[in-house]
């Protein structure tokens, strides 16, 4: 049996005025998913459970068959999974921003998309002068670094997403409870360390915006996730995305990560190259998994165009060619989701439960088949509530 999922990020959203009230989804062409749903079965799952923030680090554990509330322990452990820095369970991991502040006030959560030689230098200078036991800094892309702490502090806080307090006085968001001195002198340190460095003065003469300090947020320790194997008895799982948190969430299950060539999170990336991946490594591996951000940039941008035309070449040049191919194998089935709505209106991360489509081997065909929308899949009357029971369920087929 192959097993095909594939993700486009956000592509679920609510009806838009600009559109004659049509979702992008409805509005645009997608021959493909709409025959999966045409032969299978559409529905809806809760992704993200009450009391969680809409993002793709909890959303993606559901549809994986990880329930949050049991496994989720902060976004920076997954991305410490995909840089492979190995942690013992009682090792802290932190997202480590760079990030401008003016007179106080949170003016930019990337430190101006600050480029990876330039944070490499600050935070080679960062590690240099904090002198804390069990501290350590480790180097990703762009304003996006972790620090690990290895040391006796035993933290219960709360910190906030440099992106969420845009314009804020940081003093309101300063990180609060237990273990807090110790994050609050690295970030003053942090302050004095990068305030005359030669990274920033050359950023200041050019009108850049400086990285000013380390924001640090995201913490937890690193998941307990059993494999995927041994949850579900999958001998063989590949990940296939532009995003570090997927890339974390597959090492953890123990699957493997395939690169292709181009692939980003934006409408630039090659869909044509990941579809023929996709395709490609049906062939070595029971499960394959292929995720495409660039629905979710563009709504974030608030840019429907963009995301139509997204969701378009994903069903064109992914979603045709991965079903073709799995035509070829006696037994299969596929999934299509969106890990979580994103809203055009909003610019943000929805909280409805998001569509999903299966078809393929021992799934039962409608009595009137529908195509792949929001409304077809809430008429279906199709529910899981909790969105972590849909990954036995697809694998079991009905
Ligand atoms: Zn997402």
């Amino acid at each position: 049996m192959k097993y095909a999922i594939i993700i486009p990020d956000g592509a679920a959203d609510e009806p838009l005025k600009e559109l004659g009230g049509k979702t992008p989804l409805e509005a645009a062409g997608t021959p493909n998913m709409d025959r999966i749903a045409a032969e299978g079965k559409i529905g809806l799952a809760r992704t993200v459970p009450d009391g969680f923030e809409s993002g793709s680090d909890v959303a993606t554990m559901s549809l994986l068959g990880y329930d949050p509330a049991v496994y989720h322990t902060g976004r920076a452990p997954l991305e410490a999974a995909a840089q492979r820095i190995p942690l013992s369970p009682t090792d802290w991991v932190f997202r480590c921003n760079l990030v401008t502040v003016v007179d106080g006030i949170m003016k930019d959560h990337s430190a101006g998309g600050i480029s990876n030689e330039e944070a490499r230098q600050l935070i080679d200078a960062l590690r240099k002068r904090i002198d804390v036991p069990g501290v350590e800094f480790h180097d990703g892309v762009s304003y996006r670094n972790l620090m690990v702490y290895r040391g006796h502090e035993e933290f219960d806080v709360k910190t906030k997403p440099p992106h969420e307090i845009p314009e804020e006085p940081i003093v309101d968001w300063l990180p609060k409870g237990k273990g807090q001195d110790l994050l609050w002198k690295i970030m003053l340190e942090s302050h004095q360390v990068f305030e005359n460095h030669p990274v920033n003065v050359a950023r200041r003469a050019a009108g850049k915006n400086q990285a000013t300090r380390a924001w640090l947020w995201g913490q937890g320790h690193a998941p307990a996730m059993p494999t995927f194997e041994s949850k579900f008895g999958i001998k063989s799982g590949c990940m296939i995305t532009g995003v570090d948190l997927l890339r974390g969430l597959a090492v953890l299950l123990g699957w493997s990560v395939h690169e292709v060539d181009g692939m980003t999170s934006f409408h630039d990336t090659n869909y044509v190259g990941q579809g023929v991946d996709t395709a490609a490594m049906l062939d070595r591996y029971d499960l394959v998994l292929s995720h495409v951000e660039s629905p979710d940039e563009a709504s974030h941008q608030a840019d429907w165009k963009t995301k139509i035309d997204a969701i378009e070449h994903i069903d064109k040049h992914v979603v045709g060619p991965v079903l073709e191919k799995l035509r070829t194998y006696p037994e299969w089935r596929i999934l299509v989701l969106p890990d979580h709505p994103t809203n055009i209106a909003t610019r943000k991360h929805g909280y409805a439960p998001t569509l999903f489509a299966m078809a393929g081997t021992g799934v039962k065909k409608p009595a009137t088949p529908v195509t792949y929308s929001e409304r077809n899949a809430a008429a279906s009357g199709l529910k899981m509530e909790n969105g972590h029971d849909l990954m036995a369920y697809f694998l079991r087929g009905e």
